[in-house]
């Protein structure tokens, strides 16, 4: 990083700007929580699915787990019900653009538009903007992590992706996710598929109770990403026996 950013700053005035910008939003950059800190944060991205999402809620209602979810922005439109009662049971609600394009090879004004009609969306439905954002496929490209930066949003990538989107056995996920799980860990779980809303996502669902003992078994407690980033627990929760 400290070469590419003296390459830049040595480049002229437009180059500087650029590392400028890039460099603090690479330092918000999140791909775990604080060493030291027992705690997981379980994340949930592509949905909000009709079937698959409603399961995943009640499974985390039943378990009194907060979690994390990423919804697409075309999903937050089609079913502002479902993001209502994440909101409500507590859980963070983050961007993941639009409609999962490839930020990279996307113009900017686009990739801006992808950003700000989902964070409208959420905010049309919680009356909060989201502060965290997670580009698809974890690609993000310096446009997308400045853009986010700008718009209030913290990058968040994860720390362990047990490829629930593959569709393993439900046995293999919770294995993946126990065996690798360390203090901070942020999960990357998948409550629909982003291209095929056909896909089921029954493995995730029979994996998370599991993945929820285990993880509590080996002493870690479960957060939302902002009580993993802000170490506290925050007032946008704790409804969630409603
Ligand atoms: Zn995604």
């Amino acid at each position: 990083m400290k070469a590419g950013f003296q390459i830049l700053t040595n480049a002229g005035g437009a180059a500087l700007d650029f590392a400028q910008l890039l460099v603090p939003s690479l330092r918000q950059t999140i791909w775990r929580g604080r060493a030291g800190d027992a705690s997981v944060a379980l994340t949930f991205d592509d949905g909000p699915h009709p079937i698959y999402t409603p399961q995943i809620l009640e499974i985390l209602r039943r378990h009194q787990t907060p979690a994390t979810f990423f919804p697409l922005g075309r999903n937050v439109e089609r079913y502002p019900k479902l993001i209502q009662k994440m909101f409500a049971h507590g859980h963070t609600i983050g961007n993941h653009t639009y409609g999962h394009e490839r930020l990279i090879f996307t113009s900017g004004e686009r990739v801006r538009s992808e950003m700000v009609k989902t964070s409208q969306a959420i905010q049309r439905i919680t009356g909060q903007k989201p502060r965290f954002f997670r580009p698809p496929r974890g690609l993000s490209g310096w446009r997308a992590l400045v853009l986010a930066s700008r718009l209030g949003m913290q990058t968040v990538l994860w720390t362990i992706s047990p490829g629930d989107w593959r569709r393993p056995p439900a046995g293999l996920i919770v294995r993946r996710v126990l065996t690798k799980a360390e203090d901070g860990a942020i999960v990357l779980l998948h409550d629909a598929k982003y291209n095929d809303p056909r896909e089921d996502r029954d493995q995730t669902v029979q994996a998370l109770p599991e993945i929820i003992r285990g993880l509590r078994e080996l002493g870690y407690c479960l957060v939302t990403l902002t009580e993993l980033v802000t170490h506290r627990r925050v007032n946008e929760r704790r409804a969630i026996n409603q």
